[in-house]
């Protein structure tokens, strides 16, 4: 479905990111791959991609990671993927952490959008899919910065969609509850340990309480929806939040 476009995908090392890389590569896309970690160089090499490592938290490194793909070719699919979770009471929230979290999960998403935004109006034809969150949505305790980020992000993913639909370019965003990856295996960890009961109970007692299905997301169920959203299938939705998340938004 992907035949003859090329996909810039941030934090496709792990998770969401890489089951994304996997599924576009598998229909026909020539995929680059960009990570904070060089690990990330496997996961490339194992989809026939190229991979680009640049840490996203330097606005620098993110200017010279579309420089790069830029070169490798044209950008016609570009998913921001690549975030992180830090848990602290807002008071508590230490500012470093903050500015970081803001560059990674929105910052270095605008600046992607501004650098590969020319070549896809040039040709006509482009699809940013922005890996939000449910938390774009909806707000739990202790995760101000994530939160805030996620909800700036679907606000950029609306901007965008309302500046570039007369190009063939579509701009959406996906809000997944939890995926089971790494992100959130170490979550479960930290939650049993904190609370003193079984990891199998943390996931449909405490983190997935709100949801109407009680189990995590598989990274492949995201990346499916996401080559939903790149293929001309999708060219009449734009600007929009495709919510996953289990039933928990019903509420
Ligand atoms: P993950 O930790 O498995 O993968 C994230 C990848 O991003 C890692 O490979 C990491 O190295 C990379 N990354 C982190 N900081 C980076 C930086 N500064 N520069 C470049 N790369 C960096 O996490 P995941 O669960 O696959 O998360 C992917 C996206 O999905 C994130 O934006 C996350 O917020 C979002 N999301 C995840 C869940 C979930 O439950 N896992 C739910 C909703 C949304």
């Amino acid at each position: 479905q992907l035949k003859g476009k090329t996909a810039l995908i941030t934090g496709a090392g792990s998770g969401i990111g890489r089951a994304i890389a996997e599924v576009f590569a598998r229909e026909g896309a020539r995929v680059i791959l960009n990570d904070l970690s060089p690990a990330a160089g496997a996961v490339a090499e194992a989809v026939g991609g190229a991979f680009v490592q640049a840490d996203l938290s330097d606005q620098q490194a993110v200017y010279d990671l579309a420089q790069r793909a830029l070169e490798l070719g044209p950008i016609d699919i570009l998913v921001n993927n690549a975030g992180l979770q830090r848990i602290h009471p807002v008071e508590e929230f230490p500012e470093e952490t903050w500015n970081r979290m803001l560059q990674v999960l929105l910052t270095a998403p605008f600046q992607l959008i501004k650098y590969t935004l020319p070549s896809m109006k040039q040709r006509r034809w482009g699809r940013i899919i922005n890996i939000a969150s449910l938390h774009g949505l909806v707000a739990s305790p202790f995760k101000s910065a994530y939160i805030a980020a996620k909800h700036g992000l679907l606000g950029l993913t609306k901007t965008v969609a309302l500046e570039v639909g007369e190009y063939g370019i579509t701009c959406n965003a996906i809000c997944p509850a939890y995926v089971r990856t790494p992100l959130v295996e170490s979550q479960i960890a930290d939650q049993a340990r904190t609370l003193g009961i079984p990891e199998s109970e943390v996931v449909g007692q405490v983190m997935l309480a709100p949801a109407a299905i009680k189990r995590l997301i598989e990274p492949a169920e995201v990346a499916e929806y996401a080559l939903f959203l790149a293929s001309d299938r999708a060219s009449a939705i734009t600007g929009s939040a495709q919510v996953m998340d289990l039933g928990w938004t019903a509420r």
